[in-house]
């Protein structure tokens, strides 16, 4: 049988704790209610992790095991280690993890650190929202209708500063008149960033069998795809062939150098002649 995709959800858990409201509505924490509905799907081994535990829910033997990391987090982004931080961006950039960032994380350290800009938005009173699905081709719409209604959600507005996505795939409109890019992905380096709005921790979103559709379609489109080349994390410098024996020869440390790309792909003189011809 093929390896589980591992999900890990990453919650912040302290509005479930502090609030009662918040708390009835999600007892499990949101990130509970969302491994709830993973759990569903036999191709998933879901993981909680909170700001709370040991190693803020992420020491190195979860991260790096962690194929999908999704992130809700609101009242203390601020807390989150710089050094973690570091290492969820390069584990991604390295193609090695997906992110999925939720609602408020927005404003989050990874996805700020992820996507490069501050993440700001408008925002405003909690009312009806109308998610449109504007690419209904991309595998994070499959299954979900031309649009759908959530009853209350907290008003997110443009402009919402965030690089140009390279695919927007949801657009939100509120009762209130305001537009709102919803669903957004984000390429970097290797690595695959999904960006989704609903999930105000006093709304029930994360109970909207839409909405949880969609966090699952994200999750098996962030996944690290399988068959990519070796990437590694510097700009490798070719050397002559000659050079790069030599450094095996003396077994020096290879570091950067690879040899020039027709050694590696077998571009010989014959190849030469075919191509000039
Ligand atoms: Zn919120």
């Amino acid at each position: 049988m093929e390896r589980k995709l591992r999900v890990t959800v990453w919650n912040e858990f302290r509005h479930e704790k502090n609030s009662r409201t918040v708390g009835g509505i999600y007892p499990l924490g949101i990130h509970g209610a969302i491994k709830q509905y993973l759990d569903g799907f036999p191709e998933l081994e879901v993981t909680l992790a909170a700001l709370d535990d040991p190693d803020q829910g992420l020491p190195a033997s979860v991260l790096d095991s962690t194929d999908v990391l999704i992130w809700w987090g609101h009242m203390a982004h601020g807390e989150v280690s710089d050094d973690l931080v570091y290492r969820i961006q390069r584990r991604v950039y390295m193609g090695k993890m997906g992110f999925i960032a939720l609602h408020s994380a927005h404003h989050s350290k990874p996805f700020r650190a992820l996507v490069g800009t501050s993440g700001n938005l408008t925002w405003g009173r909690e009312q009806k929202e109308i998610m449109w699905n504007l690419l209904p081709s991309h595998p994070i719409a499959r299954g979900i209708p031309q649009s759908f209604y959530i009853e209350s959600e907290e008003l997110y507005a443009e402009p919402f500063f965030v690089p140009q996505p390279d695919e927007l795939i949801f657009g939100s409109w509120y009762e209130d008149g305001y537009i709102f890019r919803a669903g957004m992905t984000f390429l970097r380096d290797q690595g695959r960033i999904f960006y989704f709005q609903p999930g105000h921790e006093s709304c029930r979103s994360f109970y909207d069998p839409n909405v949880l559709k969609v966090i699952y379609n994200a999750v098996l489109w962030t996944a690290p795809s399988e068959g990519r080349y070796e990437y590694r994390d510097l700009c490798p410098h070719v050397i002559s062939d000659a050079d790069y024996d030599r450094c095996v020869a003396e077994g020096r440390e290879l570091g950067n150098k690879i040899r020039p790309v027709k050694t590696v792909i077998g571009y010989g003189a014959a190849a030469v002649a075919e191509t000039d011809r």
